[in-house]
Parts: C-alpha cells; structure tokens; sequence
C-alpha cells in the first residue's frame, strides 16, 4: 500500500505535470470507482489545476471552482499520463481529459482505491480526511510528543493509527521504531519525553529518506511517469526477517501485532 513517502511523491510529480492544464472532461468506466458529488451533481468543466497536497495517505488534486479529487489508492491504485493514440492500460477505471490532449488515467487492478470529485461545499462536509489526525510530517517534535503522549496503547498499533497520526503505514513505523531502538510492543506511556523526541527524529529521517528516493517500490508502486522509487533497498528491518541486523548482527525477528506484520531487532530493540 503506498504510505505517506510514495503519496507524497505522486503529489509532487502531479504538481509538475498538472501545472498549467485544465480537466475538461471525466470518463468513468468501471462505475463505484469514482464517485462525483458537487451541489449541482455535475462536475464544473473546464476546470484548472490549482495544485497537489496530501494529508496521511490521502492526495488532493484541487481545481477551479473550488472543487478537489480526493484520492486513496489503497493496495494497488496509481495515476499514469495517457496520449489520445494510445490505448488505456488494463484495469483503468477513471480518466480526466485535459486540454492537453492526454488524459490523467487511474488503474487499479484490485480495486481498493477511491477517488471522490468534490465541490467547494461537499469538501467540507464530505472529505473523508477530516477524520484523521494531523499529518505526521507537518508535526514539530512537541507536537508529536502531545499525540502520543494522552494514550497507552503498544507503540505499533498506535503509531499505525490513523485517527492518532495520519501517515504512517506498517514499513515506516517499523523502520522508525528500529531507528529509535523501540520495541513495537512498547505501551506508548512507558517512553519518556526524551525517548519520543527520538523516535520523531527517526521518522522524520526515514520519511524524508524515503521521499527523496522517490518512495519504496512494493506492489509496483511507481509514480506518474513509471519511475519505481528505490527506498526498499534500504529498509533495515521491514521483509528483512531471518536476515542480520545492519546494525549488530543480530537476525530480525518477524511478529504479528494487531494483525499486522512486524519486523524488528530484538537486540537493538528490547522492551
Ligand atoms: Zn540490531
């Protein structure tokens, strides 16, 4: 599932690509995919592209008038860029036409994912993100250490809650609790200050690590133009079970923690 380093990253690429343009028309082809709700039930069109951001795992592609495309790709969704002389790829359920000619097109082969065409006023009362809590890169280390803090829950489950923080999926919370040296089993009330303040550290060297190398390529994620990021290579705990340690040597340990896969250290990350 693309987290928050492989959104952020479609977001930036998006950004570029849209600048300048306009939707003028929305194709839908496999119906439940997409779901449009403005106030007068259709989208206003032509409508230019104001910009990209994201919040957690959601992207927001804004437009004229006030409307968004809200996105979650879930397991397998992604956008791809297509010319009027090409055919759109298998699994293809929406496409945006663009003034351009080519059209911004949404495959998805399991079918997880969600895109919501929202006007100015259902944006408020329907996005689907106000729910969440803030986005974890925008924390300072305070404020991080205030989320957590009022809770005491194992420190994976909590971290991969997205009404707590908004952002963080099971590679990089596994990646910052090793960073941090926190087991994942960890109650959120037993770390002190101190501890927190460096598992925010960890998280933002592992985000920001991960973005700059275009995200982690599991599942084929790649980004707008078919560029795969190359963070899973440098994963240090997570599908690296049975396997060293990079720091001591020591083999992974994988565990199962609310459902959810979990790798980490038990030497470098004892209770
Ligand atoms: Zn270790």
């Amino acid at each position: 599932m693309p987290e928050l380093p492989e959104v952020e990253t479609v977001a930036r690429s998006l950004g570029r690509r849209l600048a300048g343009r306009s939707v003028i028309d929305i194709a839908e082809r496999t119906p439940g995919v997409l779901s449009i709700s403005c106030q007068t039930g259709l989208p206003e069109l032509p409508a230019r592209f104001r910009g990209a951001a994201r919040h957690g795992k959601f992207l927001f592609l804004q437009w004229g008038g006030g409307q968004t495309l809200v996105v979650h790709f879930r397991m397998t969704g992604s956008f791809y860029f297509r010319r009027p002389e090409d055919n759109p790829q298998s699994h293809t359920h929406a496409e945006f036409r663009l003034d351009s000619g080519e059209t911004l097109s949404y495959r998805d082969p399991r079918r997880f994912g969600r895109l919501m065409w929202l006007g100015a006023k259902e944006m408020k009362s329907n996005n689907p993100a106000r729910e969440l809590g803030p986005d974890v890169l925008g924390l300072s280390r305070k404020g991080f250490v205030e989320a957590i803090q009022p809770h005491a829950r194992m420190m994976k489950a909590l971290l991969l809650d997205q009404g707590i923080l908004a952002g963080l999926g099971n590679i990089y919370v596994d990646e910052m609790l090793h960073r941090a040296g926190v087991h994942p089993r960890t109650l959120s009330n037993r770390l002190s200050k101190n501890r927190l303040g460096l598992l925010w550290e960890g998280m933002r060297e592992v985000l920001e690590e991960a973005i700059e190398r275009g995200g982690s390529s599991i599942r084929d994620f790649t980004d707008v133009s078919g560029e795969p990021g190359n963070y899973q290579d440098a994963h240090r705990v997570y599908g690296r079970a049975g396997k060293p340690c990079l720091i001591c040597g020591t083999a992974i340990k994988r565990i199962v923690i609310g459902q959810r896969g979990t790798c980490y250290c038990p030497k470098c990350q004892r209770r």
